[in-house]
């Protein structure tokens, strides 16, 4: 069975472990057979974005650091070193089936502030829209111990959530979750589904990493929760030999986590439950007529704004009755609101300069108040 099939839009994790051999040399021809594998996804209409781990296992062959144990300096040089090599990589081995490769290196404020996030989540959409595959990494050479994942797992959860991944496919050298860490116990049993992240299934998780990833199944089931929570779908599947996709498409071994609800629903309880609301836009009964047909927010439709926000805030759309009809984060400041509120969407750009969107509220980042639960599938 095709376990892949259902997705549409898949996040894909690789681990150092995978993509680079134990004397720090990259393995490019394990390399340009996943290049095949991603290739035939996307030929097959999923769009991809991968997250690749890498940068420091090459980093430190190239500077000549292997047999060391790394200082915090020597890691944040021999990721910077080794980001270079690793995105030529991808991009060699990706550029072999004329797909194009953007880079996106990410710190935590990036995907856990909204500024950042909206434009993140806007760069990766616009990068597929295009054809192209995001490579992601942690921007590990500036990010400090406090501010950092650390691990790609846990990176990779955040980022398949951000953009609405239906699935997140962490590729590493253990095919799945066991009842207990095998190497250690011979009666671990090898799990084929988790439909919900239970302690038990945390407690099966304790174990060591392996040579060269930082996160071990620890982080993958934490990655899990961030995921399914979010209504994204996790596998853990083993990488480590040829073709690792095309073997699960097969019906190779694996680990499928079930999403805990829908990401419509998650979405939809993220901006209505746990963000305040900074301000409001009172809109016209055109405008409020184009937003239950599920369109973005312009703002010509727009005849009053009150309140300071900034871009990313949540924000409250009231109809001409002061009623709320919808929520979402703001496109703009509410300054930039209100100096554009009424207007065309030619005469916006004139002026806050093209450089900037025209929506007030993209719909992607809007809900409607009342609908039902799963009505306005976004993404
Ligand atoms: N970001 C790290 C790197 O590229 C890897 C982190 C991990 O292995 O999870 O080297």
């Amino acid at each position: 069975m095709n376990v892949l099939a259902p997705y549409k839009r898949l996040t894909i994790k690789i681990g150092s472990a995978l993509l680079v051999d134990k004397t720090g040399g990259l393995r490019s021809a394990w390399l340009a057979d996943l290049a095949a594998d991603i290739a035939a996804l996307k030929a097959g209409g999923a769009e991809v974005v991968i997250v690749s781990s890498g940068a420091i296992a090459l980093g430190r062959g190239l500077l000549g650091l292997s047999a060391l144990a790394l200082t915090l300096e020597q890691s944040q040089a021999a990721a910077s070193a080794g980001q270079i090599a690793l995105s030529q990589a991808w991009a060699q081995a990706l550029g072999h089936h004329h797909i194009v490769t953007g880079q996106i290196l990410i710190t935590p404020n990036i995907t856990e502030e909204r500024r950042y996030y909206i434009n993140a989540r806007t760069t990766i959409a616009t990068l597929l829209g295009l054809g192209a595959i995001p490579i992601i990494n942690e921007n590990d050479s500036v990010a400090t111990a406090e501010i950092r994942y650390g691990d790609n797992d846990r990176l990779s959860a955040r980022v398949a959530t951000m953009i609405e991944a239906d699935c997140l496919v962490l590729l590493s050298d253990i095919d799945g979750l066991y009842s207990a860490p095998p190497a250690k116990d011979p009666d671990a049993r090898h799990l084929a589904e988790v439909r919900v992240i239970t302690p038990a299934i945390e407690a099966m998780a304790g174990g060591a990493a392996s040579h060269l990833s930082r996160g071990g199944m620890t982080t993958k089931v934490e990655a899990g929760k961030i995921a399914t929570l979010a209504g994204t779908a996790m596998i853990i599947a083993k990488g480590t030999e040829h073709h690792p996709l095309r073997a699960l498409t097969e019906g190779g071994r694996h680990t499928l986590f079930h999403p805990a609800q829908s990401r419509a629903q998650a979405r939809k309880r993220w901006i209505m439950g746990t963000l305040a609301v900074a301000g409001t836009l009172t809109v016209d009964a055109g405008a409020a007529r184009a937003l239950q047909t599920g369109k973005s927010l312009l703002p010509i439709g727009v005849t009053r704004v009150s309140g300071e926000f900034e871009r990313g805030d949540a924000i409250a759309v009231l109809n001409t009755d002061g009623a709320e009809i919808a929520r979402g984060l703001a496109g703009l400041d509410s300054d930039e609101a209100r100096l554009v509120m009424g207007k065309r969407s030619d005469a916006v750009l004139e002026l806050l300069g093209t450089g900037h969107r025209a929506a007030l509220i993209h719909r992607d980042n809007m809900v409607l108040v009342g609908a039902k639960e799963d009505s306005h599938e976004l993404g």
